[in-house]
């Protein structure tokens, strides 16, 4: 059984159709990357696993069970986003327990979540902090942290590197490497348009081009045999 299996999605703004027909099975534990132009649909795909756009047509499924109608908080679903979107006045401590104590749960049960996610992000001696006293990196680091609180069963993330300076971004991306190793059973999503992201942390890749799949495989597969031009453009070329 797929973790999340994608039929023959569309979706249309107003009259606009941006997503044309998307079928994608995604395995539990896989680590997909969507790359493709800017505006070809990758982050409302995103958008739409985690129940913040409501499809058009087609069936969205999470672990077998179809999603349409299901609201964002009971997917098992937990996105991080290019914006932190972190709470000024809280601790970092706050910003991982907040989503956790507004759900309801027992104070010991979201104190050893916080220190697990922030042991897992090297976050420990920061948990005392505010936002504004953190660099970039670890921001986003609270922000993947927080998600890792929730123990999804998906990690959606859209473009969490790009705001990043280049060295922050290597090192950050080398933290959701080593996230993806150490939640071997996590499915995680992750979009992109930097191909050294997509070549070095994906299992497979999906290129998007005009709101439909244009090549699905492997790194190595897209990088030995793009389908087209389009594809080895985006794989191969630096930018
Ligand atoms: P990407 O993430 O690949 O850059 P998006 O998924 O953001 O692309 O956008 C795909 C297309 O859908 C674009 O043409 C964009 O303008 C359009 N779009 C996205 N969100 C909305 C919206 N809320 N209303 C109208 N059009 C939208
Ligand atoms: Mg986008």
């Amino acid at each position: 059984m797929a973790s999340v299996s994608l039929s023959k999605i569309t979706k249309s703004f107003g009259s606009v159709e941006v997503l044309h027909g998307i079928d994608l099975d995604i395995e539990k534990g896989e680590f997909v990357v969507f790359v493709g132009p800017s505006g070809c649909g990758k982050s409302t795909m995103l958008r739409i696993i985690a129940g913040l756009e409501e499809i058009t047509s087609g069936t969205l499924k999470i672990d077998g069970a179809v999603s349409n109608g299901i609201p964002p908080g009971e997917r098992g679903i937990a996105m991080v986003f290019q914006s932190y979107a972190l709470y000024p006045h809280m601790t970092v401590y706050e910003n991982m327990a907040f989503g956790l104590k507004v759900s309801g749960m027992a104070k010991a049960e979201i104190d050893k979540r916080v220190r697990r996610a922030a042991e897992m992000l090297q976050l420990t001696s920061y948990l005392d902090r505010h936002p504004r006293n953190l660099s970039g990196g670890q921001r986003q680091r609270v922000a993947i942290g927080r998600a890792v609180t929730r123990d999804p069963k998906v990690f959606l993330f859209d473009e969490p590197l790009s705001n990043l300076d280049a060295a922050l971004r290597v090192a950050t991306r080398i933290e959701i490497a080593d996230l993806k190793d150490k939640m071997p059973d996590s499915t995680m999503i992750y979009v992109t348009h930097d191909q050294v992201e997509a070549m070095t942390l994906a299992d497979r890749i999906v290129v998007f081009r005009d709101g439909r799949i244009e090549q699905i495989g492997t790194p190595l597969e897209l990088y030995d045999t793009p389908q087209n031009l389009f594809v080895a453009r985006f794989i191969g070329s630096p930018e």
